[in-house]
């Protein structure tokens, strides 16, 4: 689960993580009272979307920059006017780009470097590990990639937690001087905690930064948390930003389907991940494009699938369905009848090929031929790939 910058930032305050003072707004007229909170000095104004590359992102009505300075505190009123409501693409949102609903009005800070830190869970270790740059408010990904050795790494043994002597590693690595390096210690001890204490799937700093009187403070703030995690964290989850989701995801979660969107146009409905990943492959191996991955789980129940199949077809972008079930635990039949009546209570104007194998197979054909729709049967998975393929080019 992501934050927006203004929540995450309200974290590291809690947990002692030194950030530049802020105010949010939801509408035009909370911006007075926003801004009354700060010092009456320049002011950058920040757009609040779940997408990084905000500051160099443009708006749909060609307004340049999600990131803005402003020299006082009416230039930041008219800015946060020009942003609030708009819609920003950055290289992280997709040409569709993201509609600003809150604006976050921060207090300029005195650049003297940008770094780059964050903390996350290295799979390959199974620890968590920082990575810090002195090569911060650029791309991370284009550091990495054209001069990997200014990523500095430090692994973390869960049982120990961070030592000193890693902080100190890293504050030799950032070449910071003494007074920053105290400083530094005191937000990346700090950040630890909050990356530890919250479950946090990953913090990152992007730029933190030092100031010409050696203070050091996150400037920006992104954080996603462990969703297996949230019900230990109320306060967190309580963060979530629904406007920030696909809508179709969200009407998956409450039925327990694991549904992600794409964006071709033949809906996929698949029993286990596994089987999912394999049915995108196929669809695309014979020349089509997968509208969804959606996995009803090893024992969904008729209420699943039609829920599932109403998503699916919400979805003006699907061209074509394609059913792929192994009845394994699962029962052919059950999904047969969930296929009719979802069918029946939303109508199909569009192709659907079923293949089922398995576990009451003969009951689950028997049902969808009594139903007396138009329904493809696909002998096997590469059969009824290339029947959906051909029925929606
Ligand atoms: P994004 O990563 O989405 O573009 P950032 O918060 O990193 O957004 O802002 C982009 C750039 O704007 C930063 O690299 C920094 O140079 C500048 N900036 C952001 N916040 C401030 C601030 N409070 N004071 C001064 N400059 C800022
Ligand atoms: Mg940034």
């Amino acid at each position: 689960m992501n934050i927006h910058e203004y929540q995450a930032k309200a974290l590291f305050e809690k947990f002692g993580v030194p950030v530049p003072k802020g105010a949010a707004a939801k509408s035009a007229e909370e911006f007075d009272a926003a801004l009354g909170q700060l010092a009456d000095a320049a002011i950058v104004v920040k757009s609040q979307i779940h997408a990084g590359g905000r500051g160099k992102g443009t708006f749909t009505d060609g307004f340049k920059g999600g990131v803005k300075f402003c020299k006082t505190k009416n230039d930041a009123k008219i800015v946060a006017g020009k942003m609030l409501g708009n819609t920003l693409v950055t290289i992280q949102t997709g040409p569709d780009g993201r509609k600003v609903q809150t604006v976050y009005f921060t207090q300029a800070s005195d650049i003297k470097k940008e770094y780059y830190l964050a903390i996350l869970l290295d799979r390959a270790t199974s620890r968590p590990v920082i990575v810090a740059s002195t090569e911060g408010g650029v791309e991370i990904e284009k550091v990495a990639h054209d001069t990997p050795e200014k990523i500095f790494k430090v692994h973390i043994d869960p049982a120990y937690g961070l030592g000193d002597y890693q902080i100190r590693q890293l504050i030799y690595a950032l070449e910071l001087t003494p007074t920053e390096g105290k400083n530094a210690t005191k937000l990346i001890k700090n950040l630890y905690r909050m990356y530890w204490e919250t479950d946090a799937a990953m913090v990152e700093v992007n730029p933190m930064i030092t100031t010409p009187d050696d203070q050091v403070l996150a400037l920006d703030a992104k954080v996603s948390f462990d969703a297996n995690a949230l019900y230990r964290h109320p306060e967190i989850t309580a963060l979530r930003d629904l406007a920030e989701e696909d809508s179709k995801e969200i009407e998956a979660s409450k039925f327990n389907l694991s549904y992600i969107a794409l964006d071709g146009n033949i809906a996929c409905l698949v029993n286990g991940a596994g089987l999912a990943m394999s049915t995108m492959d196929i669809i695309k191996h014979f020349g089509g494009n997968p509208a969804n991955f959606l996995d009803v789980g090893g024992g969904a129940s008729k209420d699943q699938v039609v829920a599932a199949f109403k998503i699916i077809l919400g979805d003006p972008k699907v061209k074509g369905i394609f059913v792929n079930i192994f009845g394994g635990i699962m029962d052919c039949n059950v999904i047969a009848t969930g296929i009719v009546a979802a069918v029946k209570e939303v109508g199909l104007s569009i192709p659907l090929v079923v293949r089922l194998e398995g576990n009451n197979v003969a009951m689950g054909k028997q049902a969808l031929a009594d139903s007396g729709l138009t329904i493809v049967n696909g002998d096997t998975m590469a059969d009824a790939a290339q029947k959906i393929v051909k029925l929606v080019a």
